[in-house]
């Protein structure tokens, strides 16, 4: 059975269903880099390996998005229908801090430096429909009541 399919497939890599995602680390001084990049900023290095961030972080700060994107959002809600949903930087074990979505969008369950995990979500449908799925991050299980 084929896994869930990914709107941006270069940013993951899954283990059977569960996602670890995918960056890339500089060769000479070990910097890494979300989404992959192809030249190191740090040291001018421009020998970069794919490299597994993983599917555990920190939520190191985190805001609510409570008005539809501008384009070139394309997500599956129209302005009509648009719920808010939460974003924010979440720091992983290797130091580098990704943005990404969060399943959450209420700020009295959010905290920073509370643990979260990497999930998959629907986002919208291919043109075939097909859903197609992101990454978010949500809080662990417990961690919210530690609030
Ligand atoms: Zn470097």
């Amino acid at each position: 059975m084929p896994g869930p399919r990914l709107i941006a497939p270069h940013l993951l890599r899954l283990d059977g269903t569960r996602p670890a995602l995918l960056g890339s680390r500089c060769s000479a001084c070990g910097e890494v880099y979300f989404p992959a990049a192809r030249g190191c900023t740090r040291c001018g290095g421009t020998q970069l390996e794919a490299f597994a961030l993983g599917d555990r972080g920190r939520l190191w700060s985190w805001t609510v998005q409570g008005f539809c994107p501008k384009p070139p959002y394309d997500g599956a809600a129209a302005e009509a229908d648009f719920q808010p949903y939460g974003v924010g930087y979440v720091e992983m074990p290797c130091g580098t801090k990704v943005e990404s979505r969060l399943t959450l969008a209420d700020p009295a369950r959010l905290r920073i430096g509370m643990a979260m995990a990497l999930v998959l979500e629907p986002y919208r449908r291919a043109a075939d429909g097909t859903p197609l799925h992101t990454y978010a991050f949500m809080p662990l299980p417990g961690e919210e009541s530690r609030a």
